[in-house]
């Protein structure tokens, strides 16, 4: 069957970037250059992918910590503004690429091309009809019935209105809706998409590969911290998807600043001990397929969750017990760590090994 065109989008996705190429040279032979046009375009980029990442994808799509109202309200007045559909259009189409990634059911199936996972399937009709049979729970909630019910309205006031009117008033005049406005819903949209396309097929699969997910550090700069992908696929309920301290993901640093104040509350978390417990099954299928003797690695794997399963229980018994009672398992604790270490590294060394082959 022939694809429709969904014109509503093609026409969007194509007379943005158009127009904003046109009115730049347009703009200038009437004003200056004011550092104000770089701040509306930098502060509005900054917002709108925070409140997608942030609001869109991690609080409402994947339901992975509790906002306060005032929070909740911010995510789909402002979040509108950065014209990716509604939060329940948005939700539907993302709850659907989790659960049936990599298939034909896949919204922005990467199977079908990196330029269809990418914009492509914004250009044909929506697969799916009626969006919030998908998300119940979201359809529940009377701010994203209205917010559906009247999104172009209230995505043209924030993502035009406001920057036209906030452009005037400090004096660029329309440079605020072409650099705050237009260029940014540009530039923002390419940074969403990435995600579909880009991080379906750059990186590594560190947690499993029955999906076509991948982690790149490259795309987590450019997608504000989504570029943990494979991890995300395996952790969907994770408010994090740069796991460890160091990995750059700033959605995950404002949810945590948001829990600091009372804004946020119940942040999911997967736990250490399940995630590398993910990462040495993913391992372990290598190893074999790279063909390892079975019983070996089998050994390696049962010494490596002893020494993991001894340090959780010393942890857990260390919370529990006084003070004077700590002193001897903080010991037992330093010993079991470096044996697990030993595990972990003997472990490693295989999996390094063999990936030279
Ligand atoms: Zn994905
Ligand atoms: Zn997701």
């Amino acid at each position: 069957m022939k694809d429709k065109i969904n014109w509503r989008n093609t026409l969007f996705l194509t007379l943005t970037p158009l127009s904003a190429l046109i009115l730049i040279p347009i703009y200038f032979y009437f004003y200056d250059w004011s550092w104000w046009l770089l701040t509306f375009f930098v502060v509005g980029f900054v917002v709108s992918n925070m409140l997608v990442t942030c609001g869109y994808h991690r609080y409402f799509a994947h339901r992975t910590y509790d906002a306060h109202p005032i929070v909740e309200w911010l995510y789909v007045i402002f979040g509108a503004g950065s014209f990716q559909g509604s939060v329940v259009e948005w939700s539907a189409d993302h709850r659907i690429h989790h659960r049936e990634v990599d298939t034909e059911k896949d919204p922005y199936n990467i199977k079908r091309g990196f330029w269809y996972a990418h914009i492509g399937w914004l250009f044909i009709a929506r697969p799916i009809e009626n969006p919030e049979k998908h998300v119940p729970d979201l359809w529940k909630k009377p701010i994203l019935r209205w917010q559906h019910n009247y999104y172009p309205w209230v995505a043209t006031a924030v993502g035009f209105i406001f920057p036209l009117i906030a452009g005037y008033a400090i004096g660029i005049g329309w440079g605020g809706l072409l650099f705050g406005g237009i260029l940014r819903i540009v530039f923002s949209q390419q940074s969403t998409f990435f995600i579909n396309s880009l991080c379906h097929s750059l990186g590594n699969q560190p947690y499993g590969d029955h999906n076509s997910a991948r982690d790149s550090v490259i795309m987590a700069v450019l997608t504000f911290g989504e570029g943990y992908h494979n991890y995300h696929h395996q952790f969907q309920s994770d408010y994090r998807n740069g796991v460890r301290w160091y990995q750059w993901d700033p959605t995950k640093w404002w949810i945590r600043s948001l829990s600091y104040v009372g804004l946020a509350e119940r942040l999911k978390q997967v736990s250490a001990l399940e995630i590398q417990r993910a990462q040495i099954s993913f391992q372990e299928k290598k190893l074999l397929a790279k063909g390892l003797a079975h019983d070996h690695v089998q050994n390696m794997r049962r010494q490596l969750e002893a020494a993991q399963n001894r340090v959780k229980q010393l942890r857990d018994d260390y919370e529990t017990r006084k003070a004077d009672a700590r002193q001897q398992l903080k010991k037992e604790l330093a010993l079991a760590k470096a044996e697990f270490k030993l595990a972990r590294r003997q472990w490693q060394l295989s999996c390094r090994r063999l990936a030279t082959v």
